[in-house]
């Protein structure tokens, strides 16, 4: 009995050791953050290529694996930020904003009474307000979104400021940041300060007398590259997509390197564990792996393949999107769930059976990952992501060493059983 406990537990610890290899290994330097910065991202569509080629994928690209499309992206290469002369740290303290340009300032604030632009973004506030404390600022706007939630949305400000003649934006947030891909630059710079974060000596806004900010940045048309490989099934004639975007944020500056791994290093990770089970066990349909870029710039890689499919999309039977599967214990939630309920039911059918997870949340249409563009042409699709306690999205925290992968092995059996069943 206690050998057969102790085989079991050698045999979970293999399941997850590739995902654990492919994880670390996306997640690393290296690639810094699988983005723009050093070719971070066209890096990892090579990693991604060769482990393909291991698990004895057929090269589905006009050029081996890979298919490439053309892109921009702003790289900020370096970037600074000093408040009262003391430097933030970048990344944690403060984030430069992903469209900002090269600009490097130096603003001195006016003493308060006569008007340190302060905007307070209550829920109750309006344009009025806005348009006031545009008026009292010099060259900089301090928007305080602590309180309450913005009403006033991010662009509004934007565009009143940009007509105010204000220079530079400082969005005080109280949580951790969620940066993103900017494919343009924008033409006022603007930064997101982490108010829990700052130091004591800076809590109070109204003490803030200069305010210094360095950036360093340029639009990169490098091309991208989906990685795509295939295995065929017994009957030919349909093919299964199973899909999960392997590009990231990439690296801000020298110091801000936004890791991915659970967005999406992990699900890249089932992504070539399931190749693999079906490269032992052939399945029924053809079964078509796909790692996307370009996903955090706007879907741009998922869009292009469905412009531009390397299996006739009438053929494709159904698609199976794979993003933030490294946590679980609290279940999942499937995009599309509504749209496509004999799919949604066959899916639960299995985990009613197996127990795989503890339960499956239904949601309907979002344009929030790369089967978006699946569905809108037709192709059934869904979307899973898991729920766990970690919640670090889109910043520095989303690391390998603070993944659970909890319900890993569980998720991977529950989508390779319901791609056996559709
Ligand atoms: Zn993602």
């Amino acid at each position: 009995m206690l050998y057969l406990f102790l085989l079991l537990g050698f045999c979970k610890a293999q399941d997850t050791s590739y995902a654990h290899q492919v994880m670390y290994e996306l997640s690393s330097k290296k690639y810094h953050g699988r983005g723009y910065y050093k070719r971070g991202a066209i890096r990892a569509s090579k990693y991604i290529a060769q482990q393909m080629a291991e698990v004895g994928l057929e090269p589905m690209g006009q050029e081996g694996f890979y298919q490439s499309f053309p892109m921009q992206a702003n790289v900020i290469k370096k970037t600074g930020l000093w408040i009262n002369g003391t430097r933030l740290r970048n990344g944690v303290q403060f984030l430069p904003d992903c469209g900002n340009p090269t600009i490097k300032a130096i603003h001195t604030i006016p003493p308060s009474d006569i008007g340190v632009s302060i905007l307070k973004v209550f829920k109750t506030s309006k344009e009025k307000d806005l348009r006031e404390a545009l008026e009292k600022s010099g060259e900089v706007l301090i928007v305080d979104t602590i309180q309450g939630g913005a009403v006033l949305g991010r662009r509004d400000v934007l565009m009143q400021a940009k007509r105010c003649g204000i220079k530079t934006i400082i969005w005080m947030s109280a949580s951790d940041f969620n940066h993103s891909v900017s494919r343009l630059q924008n033409q006022i710079s603007s930064y997101h300060v982490a108010y829990d974060k700052l130091p004591q000596s800076l809590l109070n806004i109204a003490d803030w007398k200069s305010i210094k900010t360095k950036c360093k940045a340029s639009v990169s048309e490098k091309r991208q590259k989906n990685v795509l490989g295939l295995i065929r099934g017994e009957n030919t004639d349909s093919t299964l997509i199973v899909c999960g975007h392997y590009d990231h944020l990439g690296q801000v500056g020298k110091e801000a390197i936004f890791f991915g791994a659970n967005d999406n290093a992990c699900g890249i990770a089932m992504l070539l564990d399931i190749a693999k089970y079906f490269k032992r066990n052939t399945p029924k349909y053809n079964v078509l792996i796909i790692a996307f870029a370009g996903e955090e710039a706007g879907l741009i890689g998922s869009r292009y393949y469905v412009d531009h499919p390397k299996v006739s999309l009438s053929k494709t039977k159904f698609v199976l999107n794979l993003d933030l599967v490294g946590t679980g214990h609290k279940g999942m939630t499937v995009v599309n769930a509504t749209i496509f309920p004999n799919y949604f039911k066959r899916l639960t059918e299995v985990n009613d059976r197996y127990h795989f997870l503890p339960q499956i949340k239904r949601r309907g249409k979002a344009a929030n990952s790369d089967h978006y563009f699946f569905t809108e042409v037709g192709v059934p699709s869904f979307f899973g992501y898991f729920q766990g306690e970690r919640t670090s999205y889109h910043d520095v925290f989303d690391t390998p060493e603070s993944l659970p992968l909890d319900k890993y092995i569980d998720g991977r059996s529950l989508f390779i059983k319901f791609l056996e069943v559709i």
